[in-house]
């Protein structure tokens, strides 16, 4: 084993006990195996899925410790790896069986049994990773770890605008005003299309307004259309509003998770065939050999020209988590993405 710091026995974590029980705990440092390395974890953003994770509906066992959007350094390395070590990486939070159809045809995130840090086993809130070399997305030092941490929403995001086919000078409207619906505006602008975001009040639509997207409220929708149109929200009155916004043959972009059953109103319905509408589910993100959405979300970062660092609204040690949950659910400030961050 090769080291570039003494890796102390035991680390802190949070750990996830039960719904609503999150504990600040030590636990034994992971062993370095065989194809892995061991990641110091610099940032790990919390996901919308973490909040209901922890306070709604729980994960598969309990306990867990929770995170899927991290950066870090490789700090330890097998002999023969010793090439990693040192490096900066993002962690692809998705182990495949590598055995389904699915995954013979490397397309990992529909695999049949896969495993996923921060949800099925350990994950990110914490100090250390024992990370499968197959996950690692190195960077260089033109990328901070603050920015790297984005990397999870932004492959989403940009996996979005890639199966959305965005080309320019095309009118597209984004439904929701979070961190994977910033993200896909972003990128959509990067492209030269035209950007509409849509929200339910000013406050939501704040930012997007300072980042100069253009902006309607949904009391703002009528006789308005789209080529193509993102929903980033997952509920009924979102889902189908965008139906009804989009133009004659134009698409709908499914990212949002559904927070109930899918209601569509008769007259929608029609529309989806009137229009000869084209509907796209959106699942994760490509990490193959030929496609792969981690690398170039990772490069448009490091490029710089996408101002990424402005959706990041503030940051935490892990000690504070009670802190950050507690600004996340109940401050009524307009906040994006909210990290905890390792010294
Ligand atoms: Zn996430
Ligand atoms: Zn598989």
């Amino acid at each position: 084993m090769k080291t570039i710091e003494e890796i102390p026995k035991l680390m802190n974590v949070l750990n996830l006990y039960g719904i609503g029980d999150l504990r600040f705990e030590k636990k034994e440092t992971y062993k370095l195996t065989k194809d892995n390395v061991l990641v110091k974890i610099k940032y790990c953003g919390i996901c919308s899925s973490d909040i209901e994770r922890v306070f709604i509906n729980g994960t598969y066992n309990f306990p867990t410790i929770p995170g899927h959007e991290m950066s870090g350094q490789i700090v330890a390395v097998n002999d023969e790896d010793e090439e990693l070590l040192g490096k900066k990486t993002s962690i692809f939070p998705l182990m495949p069986c590598f055995k389904c159809d699915a995954c013979q045809k490397q397309e990992f995130a529909q695999c049949a049994t896969y495993n996923y840090f921060g949800s099925r086993c350990d994950g990110g809130y914490s100090e250390y990773l024992l990370v499968p070399k197959w996950n690692l997305v190195l960077f260089n030092d033109k990328l901070d770890y603050k920015i790297a941490a984005l990397c999870e929403p932004g492959a989403v995001a940009i996996h979005s605008v890639n199966i959305g086919n965005i080309q320019e000078d095309e009118n597209i409207a984004i439904s929701g005003t979070g961190t994977i619906g910033m993200m896909i505006a972003l990128i959509v602008k990067s492209r030269n299309a035209n950007v509409t975001v849509i929200g339910r009040s000013d406050e939501s639509l704040e930012f997007s307004k300072k980042l100069g997207f253009n902006i309607l409220l949904t009391s703002e929708l009528k006789n308005k259309t789209f080529d193509k149109v993102f929903e980033v929200v997952g509920n009924n009155e979102s889902i189908n509003q965008t139906i009804d916004l989009t133009d004659n043959f134009g698409t709908v972009i499914l990212v949002g998770n559904p927070k109930d059953d899918v209601l569509l109103d008769k007259q929608i319905y029609w529309k989806i065939l009137r229009k000869q509408l084209i509907l796209k589910g959106i699942w994760n993100s490509s990490y193959s050999s030929k496609v792969n959405d981690w690398k170039e979300i990772l490069n448009l970062m490091t490029e710089g020209d996408i101002p990424f660092e402005s959706l990041i609204s503030k940051e935490f040690s892990m000690q504070d988590y009670n802190k950050a949950f507690d600004y996340l659910r109940n401050s009524n400030e307009k906040k994006l993405k909210v990290m905890f961050k390792n010294e």
